[in-house]
């Protein structure tokens, strides 16, 4: 009988999971809690622009995920969006989503079954099987689970017995947090070429990018401006004008939205690209605190995940 598989998590690891199983002939089912798949690599429309507000780009490090982003690339999908920032060229392509960076979750969603706006509340083990409780009070169940949530809100959705060992390797990981604000400004902010400046390690703004100059949006002005993790964390709580004002540092914008991201990037990560849990039925973890804090890094975990469940589902 087919088994019934269930992937938490429609952000690129997710999907690429997802993906792979499906092309070995194993059908599943992923849910994820927002409006839409795509998680970090997250564009949205607002006040006529269109803004790439979490993940800004990714590269290419590894064969493996080469080989996807040139049929991508291949399809128009993405595309090259500089070699280097601030003006500077250092021959590494950043590649972008041709529509904004959620077009490409978006692309890998196709032919798979995704039930967005649904929240895992917790995941509990029954028998040989998988209880899964929603916000809407739905229980589902699954023969084999892979969890691509951010790692601290995995283990609090985990409500059963998991060795000590294994709960210590998870606790470790932690995450910066990254407060990003979307803004369209009065006058032209002078960006040099490709419409970036980047700040690494800045505070308290290591990014700011003109969308309408990467090419996904019509209006001009609109800029994605992300905070530090130092600036993130002292300012979470903090009013959304109290952020604003001060991201925007005396620009003026004829509009804005902020945007809390708890789990940015992951700064203490776990060294192998996927994580099984000890259990009674198969749960692999995935995600990008498995291996490489990056995109690259998230898809090539979705890919080792879904291998390590088809080697426990088709010994
Ligand atoms: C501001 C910012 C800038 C970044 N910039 C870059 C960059 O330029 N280049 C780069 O390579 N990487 C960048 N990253 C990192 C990159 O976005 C991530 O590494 C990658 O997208 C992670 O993918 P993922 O599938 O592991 O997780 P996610 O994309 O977070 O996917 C996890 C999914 O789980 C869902 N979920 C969570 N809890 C539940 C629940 N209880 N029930 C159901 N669903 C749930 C979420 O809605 C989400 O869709 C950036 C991230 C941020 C936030």
């Amino acid at each position: 009988m087919q088994k019934q598989v269930v992937i938490i998590g429609a952000g690129i690891s997710g999907l690429m999971a997802a993906q792979h199983l499906r092309q070995v002939g194993i059908a599943v089912t992923v849910l994820d809690k927002g409006n839409r798949p795509g998680g970090r690599m997250a564009t949205r429309p607002f006040e006529g622009a269109i803004f790439d507000y979490g993940a800004q780009f990714f590269t290419v490090r590894h064969e493996r995920f080469a080989s996807f982003q040139r049929a991508w690339q291949a399809k128009g999908l993405v595309k090259i969006w500089s070699q280097g920032f601030n003006g500077q060229s250092d021959g590494h392509p950043r590649f972008i989503g041709s529509g904004g960076m959620n077009s490409i979750p978006a692309h890998l969603a196709q032919g798979i079954e995704v039930r967005c706006a649904v929240k895992v509340s917790r995941i509990l083990a029954s028998g040989k099987q998988w209880s899964l409780e929603t916000d809407f009070d739905e229980t589902l169940t699954a023969d084999a689970l892979i969890v691509t949530t951010p790692v601290p809100q995995t283990l609090n959705l985990m409500d059963f017995e998991i060795a000590d060992t294994e709960r210590a390797a998870l606790e470790r990981i932690e995450y910066d947090r990254c407060l990003a604000l979307m803004a369209i400004l009065e006058e032209r902010e002078d960006l040099p070429e490709p419409g970036v400046k980047q700040m690494l390690e800045g505070e308290p703004v290591t990014w700011i990018a003109d969308n309408q100059r990467k090419g996904i949006s019509l209006l001009s002005n609109a800029i994605t401006i992300h905070a530090g993790p130092k600036f993130s964390l002292e300012n979470w709580d903090k009013s959304a004008e109290d952020v604003a004002a001060q991201l925007l540092d005396g620009r003026r914008a004829t509009a804005w939205k902020l945007h809390r991201w708890k789990y940015s990037k992951p700064s203490v990560m776990h060294p192998e690209r996927c994580f099984t849990v000890t259990a009674p039925s198969p749960l692999v973890l995935a995600g990008d605190a498995f291996g490489e804090a990056r995109i690259e890094g998230a898809a090539l975990s979705g890919l080792s995940a879904a291998e390590r469940l088809q080697g426990l589902l088709l010994p």
